[in-house]
């Protein structure tokens, strides 16, 4: 049996040091390939530190410290591991102020919204408490005479998680609790922009009491993913990011033999039909657009307005832009905060250029915010974009900033042909008070998750989390049930004791009846 530490009273040294280094084996270990990044305050526009990025070689020593602690670690009983994740999840709980604040200066995003994140995250952590029915096989007696048939599911070995800079706690969250809690271990590469989080939740772990080398943390960019990508010893890669990478991901992990799950970029189109509560609608286009400065994969990016409907609805979206409060996270006013470069930042703004070149009509342009022109910081404010043709740039690609498009549609059946034949399929909702029109767009839409009245409709914990199109590779979804199966594999048992009497030479295919 394994012994497990008890948890320490005391964590180390805050995450936030000059140099954000790697956790490997239980402990902080500098970067040793002399190349690092620059990690930005988005509100200020300096950097705040750096961030150490691993070689090839450092990906290895995490790989094998993953690889030295995953037999014991399988071989714990599902009550002391069950144990150490109520753990996690109270220890992460009880610093989710610290953890926010790491997400606030180094994402940009207001705290409320940094302590939602880490809310949702905390939803996977408690799902991963129920390891022990999550682990329940299958048992059949009797399938032949004295034989029984059972399945029992057993983690895979070393497992990869490659996370975006947009939510730098809660993506994690999706996969290690399950990860681990399902016997793994992980090697987690977080994104470059906004690391300390996962160093700080490190350190949280190993409090907890999860022995060294079970989860490790390697900084770094491409060199990091590529080695994670072809090392022999790591089963299993998730991924979450942008389209293109998450492509190259779902690719390279599967050509070298890796089961992969890789979820892509988005553009969530939210439909309103006439009937709507245009007041509500307006409220939900607002916010599922404009929070976290529409950083997030399941944003809405883009109304699609249906007949009679779009000029009240646009004229209430307007209204309200003025009224939120754009600002960085240490103004306790501030709503909306900062984009998390200065790079990312630019090109945004660039979409409302180049919508005016294509026809559109830029209704707010978020380059008049006075934070935008005087602040140092990465500010824009909320732009709205109508009379948007599915030809545009505006359109087709993911902006992934507060730049909200409309697209006018005559009837349900263009809305649902937009919808279905955009090349991503993350979220949607539809707006109506017609049941028959929900049910409807439920069935015929093309689309991962789907909202009724409801701008972002990102599953609970025990459900699973994916798109569909180009927003997902893969077979499985991400966290919730298609978790626990993407990092578990079956294994089916046929047993019988037999009286030793009764043994015979049989060359007869194996039957039944
Ligand atoms: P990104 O694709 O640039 O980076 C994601 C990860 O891949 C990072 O860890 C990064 O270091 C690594 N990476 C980047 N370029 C690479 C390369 N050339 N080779 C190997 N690895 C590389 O994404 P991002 O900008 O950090 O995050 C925003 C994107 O993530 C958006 O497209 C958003 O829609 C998407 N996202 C999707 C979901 C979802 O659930 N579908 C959730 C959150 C974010």
């Amino acid at each position: 049996m394994t012994e497990i530490a008890e948890p320490v009273t005391e964590r180390g040294a805050e995450a936030s040091t000059a140099v954000v280094p790697h956790w490997i084996g239980g402990a902080r270990v500098e970067g040793a390939s002399g190349r690092r990044g620059k990690v930005f305050n988005p509100a200020t526009g300096e950097v705040a530190r750096e961030v150490d990025f691993a070689s090839a070689e450092e990906v290895d020593a995490a790989v094998a410290a993953a690889r030295a602690a995953f037999p014991a670690w399988r071989s714990t009983s599902l009550s002391k591991r069950t144990e150490i994740m109520f753990r996690i999840r109270n220890l992460v709980e009880a610093h989710r102020g610290d953890l926010a604040a790491h997400l606030t200066a180094e994402h940009g995003k207001v705290p409320s919204d940094a302590v939602g994140e880490i809310a949702r995250g905390l939803e996977n952590l408690e799902f991963a408490t129920g390891v022990p029915h999550l682990m329940k096989g299958a048992y059949s007696e009797q399938v032949s005479t004295g034989v029984d048939v059972y399945m029992i599911r057993q983690p895979l070995g070393v497992v990869a998680g490659i996370t975006p800079f947009n939510f730098p706690a809660m993506v994690p969250m999706w996969m290690f609790a399950n990860a681990i809690a399902t016997g793994n271990t992980f090697v987690l590469k977080p994104s470059e922009k906004d690391p300390s989080a996962s160093i700080y939740m490190a350190e949280l772990l190993a409090e907890a009491g999860l022995p060294a080398g079970v989860f490790n943390v390697v900084n770094g960019d491409k060199v990091a993913v590529d080695r994670i990508l072809d090392h022999p010893d790591v089963a299993a890669v998730s991924f979450v990011g942008s389209t293109p990478i998450a492509r190259y991901i779902y690719e390279t992990g599967t050509k070298h033999g890796k089961r992969v799950q890789a979820l892509g970029g988005a553009k969530n189109h939210m439909v309103v039909l006439p009937d709507a509560d245009i007041e509500m609608a307006a409220d939900a286009a607002v916010s599922a657009a404009y929070g976290s400065a529409g950083e997030r994969c399941m944003a809405v990016a883009t109304v699609v307005a249906v007949g009679a409907v779009a000029d009240p609805l646009v004229d209430a979206i307007s209204k309200r832009l003025p009224k939120i409060n754009v600002g960085p996270g240490s103004d306790p006013n501030a709503e909306m905060g900062p984009l998390v470069t200065k790079q990312h930042r630019d090109k945004v703004a660039s979409y409302l250029d180049l919508a005016k070149i294509q026809g559109a009509t830029v209704v707010a342009d978020g380059r008049d915010h006075p934070l935008y022109k005087d602040s140092d910081g990465f500010f824009l404010g909320a732009s709205l974009i109508d009379d948007v043709g599915p030809g545009m740039e505006c359109y087709q690609d993911e902006i992934f900033g507060p730049v909200l498009t409309v697209t006018r549609v005559e009837t349900y059946d263009d809305a649902l042909k937009l919808v279905n034949d955009n090349q991503y399929g993350n979220g949607t909702a539809i707006f109506t008070r017609d049941g028959g029109a929900a049910r409807q767009y439920q069935f015929d839409v093309n689309v991962g998750m789907v909202g009724i009245n409801v701008p972002i409709p990102v599953p609970v914990a025990y459900y699973s989390f994916g798109g569909w199109k180009g927003s997902l590779f893969g077979d499985l979804h991400m966290y919730g049930p298609e978790g626990i199966q993407f990092y578990t594999r079956g294994k089916v048992v046929t047993s019988r004791w037999p009286d030793p009497g009764t043994s015979k030479v049989d060359l007869g295919f194996p039957r039944t009846r």
